[in-house]
């Protein structure tokens, strides 16, 4: 293991505090229409009062951690709104109108509660545009890496359909991006969300330049999507990895994956460029699965160790999910930390160093010998 050395490693955070503008209100009038009953209908079945789990207050938290506990080496430089000309690389101009008409508007985009209030619109082109800011900062080496601070998030979005609170693929555009006007040409996306990235799969399925690997509690948690045989199509069969794992596995079951999957796939692939989508709901406060801070920061520190070996350390993070805000706040600062130089932790399974500790309390108890000086 290594430890802590006295070399740190410039990382910056892109952030633009429009992603904030983002806050449907369900108790604020929606556009009416046959969605908006079918919401209501599903809603008013509920015996909570349901609030938009997707709100500001998660980036809040994680800026509130980074002031109270900074970490050294780590910058802010602000974001910037995509263009339509990008977005339309990932997404159809006609689903482009549909969401454009919806600027400074309340409004149902899916079944699956995902809605837009007035300042959402904008929020959406700017945390796509905050994750192309980011690629092109590590692309052009003005940072060794980057983790772009935005919501809504993007990775469910499909090109023709906003779903599981996402309007825009934000780290579909960046690769995109990548593609089109930085010269790379082969990116890895990583996404270790808790949840299928159903998206970013649909979005490169048959685009042999994009490997996509995607870890998530399988089927049929949701969305649904990301079965093992799904490895996508046409020239794009074989760059499409999907590991579905079963409700409550952790970090020993997502580094194994990462170290015996991941990390082969990526050495065949030999990208230029790696995106990681992440999430943070795989922490165990959020329910779904059982990854720890540790897992997070060993995560991490493989997909740098990919990215120094195959791409000139050409890394940048885009934030998915993650609605515990504690959790969130706590495994962003823990990614950062290791992209800063930090030391990379090596994940025990939960429970045994509390067990070891317990071991320790009590075994005296059980002896009528005195214990050793
Ligand atoms: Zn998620």
């Amino acid at each position: 293991m290594e430890l802590a050395v006295a070399e740190y490693k410039d990382v910056t955070v892109f952030y633009d505090e429009r992603v904030l503008n983002h806050a449907p209100d369900v108790n604020a009038a929606f556009l009416p229409g046959r969605l908006d009953k079918r919401i209501r209908g599903i809603l008013a079945g509920l015996n909570v009062q349901w609030k938009y789990p997707e709100h500001p207050g998660r980036i809040e938290a994680i800026l509130e951690l980074l002031r109270q506990e900074p970490i050294r080496g780590v910058r802010f430089e602000p974001g910037k709104a995509a263009t339509r000309e990008q977005l339309a690389r990932v997404h159809t101009t006609s689903y482009l109108d549909d969401v454009f008409s919806l600027r400074d508007k309340n409004a149902w985009l899916d079944v699956d509660t995902t809605a837009v209030s007035p300042g959402s619109i904008e929020a959406a082109e700017v945390a796509a545009g905050t994750a192309v800011a980011a690629v092109e900062a590590v692309v052009s080496g003005s940072t060794e890496s980057a983790f772009a601070l935005v919501r809504p998030p993007g990775h469910h979005a499909e090109p023709v359909r906003a779903r599981g609170f996402c309007l825009l693929n934000n780290v579909a555009v960046a690769a995109a991006h990548a593609q089109a006007e930085l010269g790379c040409k082969r990116i890895l996306i990583i996404d270790w969300d808790a949840h299928h990235g159903n998206g970013t799969q649909d979005i490169f399925w048959a685009d042999p330049h994009v490997m996509f690997f995607d870890i998530h509690r399988a089927s049929p948690f949701y969305p649904g999507s990301g079965n093992l045989q799904d490895v996508g199509a046409g020239l794009g069969e074989g760059t499409t990895v999907n590991v579905p794992i079963p409700g409550g596995a952790g970090d020993v079951a997502y580094l194994k994956a990462l170290n015996e999957i991941l990390v082969p796939a990526a050495e065949y692939f030999k990208p230029d460029l790696i995106l990681v989508s992440a999430g943070f709901d795989a922490h165990w406060y959020d329910l779904a699965l059982n990854v720890s801070f540790e897992g997070f920061a060993a995560m991490t520190g493989i997909v740098q160790s990919l990215a120094d070996r195959l791409c000139e350390g050409r890394l940048a993070f885009v934030l998915e999910g993650g609605y515990n805000t504690e959790s969130l706040a706590h495994g962003v600062r823990a990614v950062l930390d290791v992209l800063a130089g930090g030391p990379v932790p090596e994940p025990k399974v939960c429970g045994i160093e509390e067990v070891e500790e317990a071991i320790a309390f009590h075994l005296s108890a059980f002896s009528d010998e005195l214990p050793d000086e």
